[in-house]
């Protein structure tokens, strides 16, 4: 397809978009509420549209229809396999409408439709094909307990899930929650994230297309109040959050001050990356160099940690520079764009703040910097690819979540130093290792604190593979049958089988 495509197929897309609507019962409907946040795009600080801030009548009325659709006979009584059915073909919608999601994800989020239609739009569809097959297929067992009895378990759903998800990959992570919920039987309430609502309400009309129950899905628009709404409600079973550490901590109080609804959370990582003297060098630097400055560095996987063996220290930050140089930053609807815009204003600040804090604490500027203030990228949020050396483990800029396009790269000697860093974080959702002793690649996977541990590679994704992390990078895991504990609970039944057995 040719960038003329893309921006013919986004004008038609912005001239379609409708202000204020949200998804409730299976239908577009006006929000109560009459507060507005807008929608900008970040690579022209254009308006996209508005969407409504829904308050708590707009998501009390949410919740209510996914606990009817939850109870209703339609849904509580559709075959597993029927489920099963039904998700496929959500999959097939999407993978059909690949290219309207893609350039709607890079309008209000800022990355390039490239990425979009690598990174996003594909592993959204595999995975309502992944749980197509696992509805008919997580089952209970029978046990064989002491006595004249039949003890056998249920699955069965936990209810109405809300699915609280954060702006960087935003349908992705939403499919991430509604493909396994759905699989299991449960209904959803889903808020996207206030900056990139729009793919969550044009999948909505993929639903109905479908023929997905009115109810089983809900979409309410709004801001951290609106999620915070939805964490505090009663009526909603379990919440499915990505987000930050800061507001995952918030949601599982919100939890504990209510009703004690189930939490699984994918929050935030600071990612050591560990190449080893011994690695395939050309490999290594351009998968570590993907790892930090793919989707902008806006990534909870990014690689932002790069320990690397002093031997080859130098070596490596030279080609990692060069690569930077030439790293094209600009209009995310070229598709010879290399990084697109950070997400907001907020995100470029954070990122430019962390940038000084960085020459403050005494790190070197190996590559970028600062903002890319070049004419053509003057109006957006953009910031040159930047890599900082000569960074102690210490410092705020190897210690804190940048999330965006800022790698640290730190000296390292021999195995053990180069654990002792990797484990030296609050974080521990990811981590990779770069060399050719298979030995020392095995042990340190096991002696890192993460969820998941790449060798010789990065970003390691399927939706067989669980993924989450541990520390402060959260609890739970996505994907994999490992996500379905968490959307079902196990009922125990119990049997006599002989009428004398003591009531
Ligand atoms: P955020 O926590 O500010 O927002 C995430 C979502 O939570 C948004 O929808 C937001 O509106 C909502 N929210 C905000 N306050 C809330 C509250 N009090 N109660 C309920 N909901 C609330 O995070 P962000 O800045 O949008 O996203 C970036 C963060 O997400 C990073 O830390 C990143 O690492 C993390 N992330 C993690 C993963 C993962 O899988 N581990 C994936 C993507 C992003």
């Amino acid at each position: 397809m040719k960038d003329g495509n893309y921006r013919a197929i986004a004008k038609e897309l912005k001239a379609g978009l409708k202000a204020g609507r949200l998804f409730v019962d299976g239908e577009f409907v006006r929000a109560r509420s009459k507060k507005k946040i807008a929608v900008i795009n970040p690579a022209t600080q254009e308006l996209l549209t508005d969407i409504a801030e829904a308050q708590a009548d707009d998501v009390n009325n949410a919740v209510a229809s996914a606990q009817r659709a939850f109870e209703s006979e339609e849904w509580r009584s559709m075959d597993a396999a029927a489920r099963g059915r039904l998700l496929w073909k959500i999959g097939d919608l999407i993978e059909k409408h690949k290219t309207e999601l893609a350039v709607l994800e890079s309008l209000s989020n800022g990355k390039t439709v490239t990425e979009a239609l690598r990174g996003d739009i594909p592993p959204a569809w595999d995975i309502f094909r992944y749980y197509a097959g696992w509805a008919n297929k997580y089952h209970g067992e029978t046990i064989p307990v002491d006595g004249p009895y039949l003890n056998y378990t249920l699955r069965e759903p936990v209810g109405v899930v809300g699915a609280i998800v954060a702006w960087n990959y935003p349908l992705l992570l939403a499919c991430w929650k509604i493909a396994p919920a759905l699989a299991m039987g449960n209904t959803v309430v889903l808020k996207p994230a206030e900056q990139t609502p729009l793919t969550a309400l044009y999948f909505a009309e993929l639903l109905n297309k479908a023929g997905v129950p009115p109810g089983v899905v809900n979409v309410v628009t709004g801001a951290g109040q609106t999620g915070s709404l939805l964490a505090r409600h009663p009526g909603v079973d379990k919440i499915a959050f990505t987000g930050s550490t800061e507001t995952g901590r918030r949601i599982l109080q919100a939890s504990a001050e209510s009703n004690l609804k189930r939490v699984s959370l994918e929050l935030g990582g600071k990612s050591p990356n560990i190449v080893f003297a011994d690695a395939d060098l050309d490999v290594a630097t351009q998968s570590a160099f993907r790892a930090i400055f793919a989707n902008k560095g806006e990534i909870c996987s990014a690689g932002s940690r790069l320990l690397v063996e002093r031997r080859i220290y130098d070596e490596m930050v030279d080609r990692l520079r060069e690569k930077a140089a030439a790293l094209k930053v600009g209009d995310p609807l070229d598709p010879e764009t290399g990084m697109g815009a950070q997400v907001s204003r907020a995100q470029l600040r954070r990122v430019l703040g962390y940038i000084e804090l960085g020459k403050k604490e005494g790190a070197r500027v190996a590559a970028g910097g600062g903002r890319d203030k070049s004419p053509e990228n003057r109006r957006g949020n953009f910031v040159k690819p930047t890599v900082f050396t000569d960074v102690k483990s210490g410092m705020k800029i190897a210690q804190e979540e940048i999330f965006g396009p800022v790698l640290c790269v730190i000296p390292f000697d021999g195995p053990e130093e180069a654990a002792k860093i990797a484990n030296h974080s609050r974080y521990g959702l990811v981590a990779a290792v770069w060399t050719r002793d298979v030995g020392l690649a095995h042990a340190l996977a096991r002696k890192i604190r993460a969820g998941s541990v790449w060798i010789n590679t990065y970003n390691g994704f399927d939706s067989a593979s669980p993924f989450g992390g541990c520390k402060e990078s959260g609890m739970g895991r996505e994907m994999g049958v490992h996500a379905l504990e968490s959307y079902t609970h196990v009922k125990s039944v119990w049997v006599a089988l002989d009428r004398d057995v003591k009531a």
